[in-house]
């Protein structure tokens, strides 16, 4: 199981394979993107706080990419942590999360990213429940639901 510990050190010693890449250019992204999702996963954006549609829902499925449909997280994995944005405790697989150090805005974060395509996601903390201790903070526009 992840934990914090290993996420630092994916970040000084590099992440996981990913199972494939998916590169496209950023007119390629321009075109399949709205310029909500394209903001925030190809420009390292963030939604306002409780404005994302998957926020509060807890429906049974499937969380994927918005930009190459890779699943990230799932239901069962996703808890209310009053922050604003849908949260999880762990990524669907070890290997589906980039993970980068994010100096900005005078922080030292960890970025969250899709391992296949580079989306930015979001950040993950190490204040989440059992049992990773992980608090993986993600843009609504930057998943999907797939409802099982
Ligand atoms: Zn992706």
């Amino acid at each position: 199981m992840l934990t914090w510990k290993s996420i630092i050190s994916f970040t000084a010693k590099g992440n996981s394979t990913p199972d494939k890449r998916v590169e496209k250019s950023e007119q390629e992204w321009r075109t399949l993107l709205t310029e909500e999702q394209y903001k925030i996963t190809r420009k390292k954006g963030t939604e306002p706080a409780h404005s994302g549609a998957l926020c509060s829902t807890h429906k049974v499925g499937k969380y994927n990419c918005i930009c190459c449909n890779a699943p990230l997280f799932d239901s069962t994995i996703k808890f209310e942590s009053q922050s604003g944005w849908p949260s999880f405790t762990q990524p669907i697989k070890e290997n589906a999360i980039k993970y980068i150090k994010d100096v900005s805005f005078g922080m030292i974060r960890v970025e969250v990213l899709c391992n296949i395509c580079d989306a930015h996601l979001g950040h993950v903390f190490p204040d989440g429940p059992e049992p990773t201790g992980l608090r993986y903070c993600v843009n609504s526009e930057a998943i999907t639901l797939e409802n099982l």
